[in-house]
């Protein structure tokens, strides 16, 4: 492996911080992962994984190895008249994934299409969006052990999968490289057509039995007129989990105000973060090069030459105005380094 000293991490992270890496190196092979695994474990260095980069906001220098995810390969595992199982390799492009999907005509991931960054990323959070999440499709996953490289599959039960959540944020985080996660795509697919505007937007064409291709495409139409691209403005996607609150909460806050927005959940009422933050006069912020972005409230941006420091002291503004006003106590979405 050929490690770049003090590397800038611009190319390798969605906000455009400009921070450096102490070491930095792409890995396209299991090999190479443990090549430098083993020099992180004789210098004594901490390796810190990236896919995409846009989940993460870095705040200061990496110290220690970054290791950039670039394992690629797609590989049917198992197949019957129903559905298959396919291994795909962490550093493969989810997008490309999801296209894949659609072009081999097998359902499950196509309401999300466009989310940013890779496959080995996708169980951190459990990715979500347009009402079907990771854990909907999710099979198992392999992973390395980043201490004593112990290899490991994490199946359904052991990764813990919640909102936006897994066994990776809490007791599991940082310590393990996820090389592959195997999903179940299945040939018969029932559409998600409920949530949001899809429907709306499918409503276009000039048919009305829609296929995998028309969702795929009409999220992505939605999500590229509504979502702020961050190869034009810096970007994390949501910078905020949407809150869950209690039945009696909400009746509270109902009482000065009427209109606010709600969904019922299994563990309680989700509330969106960004109607939070748009009540408490943030949406549009803007000081020098950071702020709230004008038509997303949820998605805090880097205009140009941000710090991620001022984007974290940012969101602690936030956290405590939405605190102060509606009694919640909003959580970053985003990994903040
Ligand atoms: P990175 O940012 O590189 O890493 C994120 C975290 O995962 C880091 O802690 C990193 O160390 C760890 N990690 C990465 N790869 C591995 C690995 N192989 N093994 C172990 N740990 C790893 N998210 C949603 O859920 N739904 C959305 O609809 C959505 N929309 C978005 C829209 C935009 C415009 C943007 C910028 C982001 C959006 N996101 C969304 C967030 C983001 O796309 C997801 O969290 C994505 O899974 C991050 O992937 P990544 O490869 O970029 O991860
Ligand atoms: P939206 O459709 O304007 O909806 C606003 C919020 O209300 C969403 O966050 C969503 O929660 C919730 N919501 C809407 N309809 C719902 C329903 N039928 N049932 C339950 N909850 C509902 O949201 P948007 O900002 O344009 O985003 C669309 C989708 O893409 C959402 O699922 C969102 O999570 C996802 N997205 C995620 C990120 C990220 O970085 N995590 C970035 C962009 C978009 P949920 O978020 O729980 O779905």
């Amino acid at each position: 492996m050929q490690w770049q000293l003090l590397a800038t991490m611009l190319p390798y992270n969605t906000f455009k911080i400009d921070e450096k890496a102490e070491a930095l190196t792409e890995i396209h092979t299991l090999e190479t992962f443990e090549e430098c695994r083993q020099y992180a474990r004789v210098h004594q260095q901490p390796i810190h994984i990236v896919g995409g980069g846009s989940n993460i906001l870095l705040t200061t220098q990496v110290d220690g190895c970054v290791l950039i995810n670039k394992i690629k390969g797609i590989q049917v595992v198992h197949e019957n008249d129903t559905y298959v199982h396919v291994k795909f390799s962490g550093g493969e492009i989810w997008h490309d994934c999801v296209l894949w999907a659609v072009a081999n005509q097998l359902g499950g991931i196509e309401n999300l299409s466009l989310i940013p960054g890779t496959i080995g990323a996708a169980p951190i959070q459990n990715i979500g969006a347009y009402g079907v999440e990771l854990k909907d499709v999710f099979v198992s996953l392999e992973a390395i052990h980043i201490q004593t490289g112990e290899k490991k599959i994490f199946d359904l039960d052991s990764c813990a999968f919640g909102y936006r959540d897994s066994v990776f944020k809490n007791t599991e985080k940082n310590k393990w490289f996820i090389y592959s996660v195997t999903l179940q795509l299945t040939k018969h697919p029932t559409l998600q057509l409920s949530y949001g505007n899809i429907l709306a937007e499918l409503k276009h064409l000039p048919h009305s039995t829609y296929s995998l291709q028309d969702v795929s495409q009409a999220i992505i139409n939605i999500r590229q007129a509504k979502l702020p691209n961050p190869a034009i403005i810096g970007n994390a996607g949501s910078f905020f989990k949407n809150p869950i609150i209690s039945k009696q909460h909400l009746a509270t806050i109902q009482q000065s105000h009427a209109t606010i927005p709600f969904f019922e959940q299994k563990d309680g009422i989700k509330i969106p973060a960004a109607w939070l933050i748009e009540k408490t006069g943030w949406k549009g912020y803007r000081e020098g090069d950071f702020g709230v972005h004008t038509q997303q409230a949820l998605v805090l941006v880097n205009y140009g030459h941000a710090r991620g420091r001022d984007i974290v002291s940012l969101s602690e503004n936030i956290i405590t105005s939405v605190q102060q006003v509606f009694n919640i106590e909003l959580e970053r979405e985003v990994n903040i380094w």
